[in-house]
């Protein structure tokens, strides 16, 4: 073989292995293109399964799968618990995750955030029939019911003389406000808006102000800073396509802010 054709075939060798490796963690071959994404599938409408299909569905899902398009990647969702997705990065279980996850310093001190992608808050919802709620001031003494793990779960623990019992999904905190265990569920703004527009009104009102203004971001693992490099420049790129906004106005109905 002619030295000519060594180094061509020496090259052509380093571009595969270089495209190989730029999705997930995987060192198997075929595996490299995917990147495994976790989220806790019932935060809808960022996340939730569809009835029909039983297919993964939201606002991040499709912003997920549109960096995954950027980058030549495959994305393999993995359905967990939200209190489970820090560590599962940490243990190189998933590469990213993307569940309406709140930018906070003390998660930044565990993982890498993407650049913010939505702009959320936290609000109350309450029976339709409760009148003592109606402001957040009058959380305090009341029983909460919060999501496992989340800013919400963070913020109704500093309430003076709350209750709080926490649990899987917000829906679940939904089921005991309805049961009437809980006197309130203090949950994200946009899905709370969603879960009143789906049905939710019928029986429950949102009350009082919005509640800390919060940055939502994608969650990647410590150690691959290549790979938050490379959905920070696919975001950036969504955002100045317009396919950002498309993908926005598909789940909310209106253009971002
Ligand atoms: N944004 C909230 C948080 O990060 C809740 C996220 C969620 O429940 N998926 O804590």
């Amino acid at each position: 073989m002619s030295r000519k054709l060594i180094t061509l075939i020496m090259l052509i060798s380093l571009v595969v292995t270089l495209a190989m490796s730029g999705c997930g963690q995987q060192s198997n071959q075929s595996a490299a293109k995917t990147i495994k994404v976790g989220s806790e599938t019932t935060f809808p409408p960022f996340e939730f399964q569809d009835d029909q299909t039983k297919d993964y569905v939201g606002f991040d899902v499709d912003l997920v799968k549109a960096i995954g398009k950027q980058l030549g990647c495959e994305i393999e969702f993995v359905s967990m618990g939200f209190d489970g997705l820090i560590p599962a990065l940490e243990s190189k279980q998933i590469d990213v995750a993307a569940s309406g996850m709140t930018i906070t310093p003390e998660r930044s001190e565990k993982v890498t955030f993407s650049q913010p992608y939505y702009k959320s808050g936290l609000s109350v919802i309450t029976k339709k029939t409760d009148t003592t709620i109606n402001s957040f001031n009058d959380l305090a003494g009341k029983r909460l019911a919060v999501q496992i793990g989340t800013t919400s779960a963070e913020t109704a623990k500093k309430i003076p003389t709350a209750t709080v019992r926490e649990f899987n999904s917000p829906s679940e905190a939904f089921l005991e406000l309805s049961a009437g265990g809980a006197d309130a569920v203090i949950n994200d703004l946009p899905v709370n808006e969603y879960y009143l527009s789906q049905g939710g009104n019928k029986d429950f009102k949102l009350v009082g102000e919005v509640i800390n203004a919060e940055d939502y971001g994608l969650a990647i693992n410590k150690n691959n800073p290549e790979l938050a490099e490379k959905i920070n420049t696919a975001l950036t790129e969504l955002k100045k396509n317009g396919e950002y906004d498309k993908i926005y106005e598909k789940w909310f109905g209106k253009k971002p802010q």
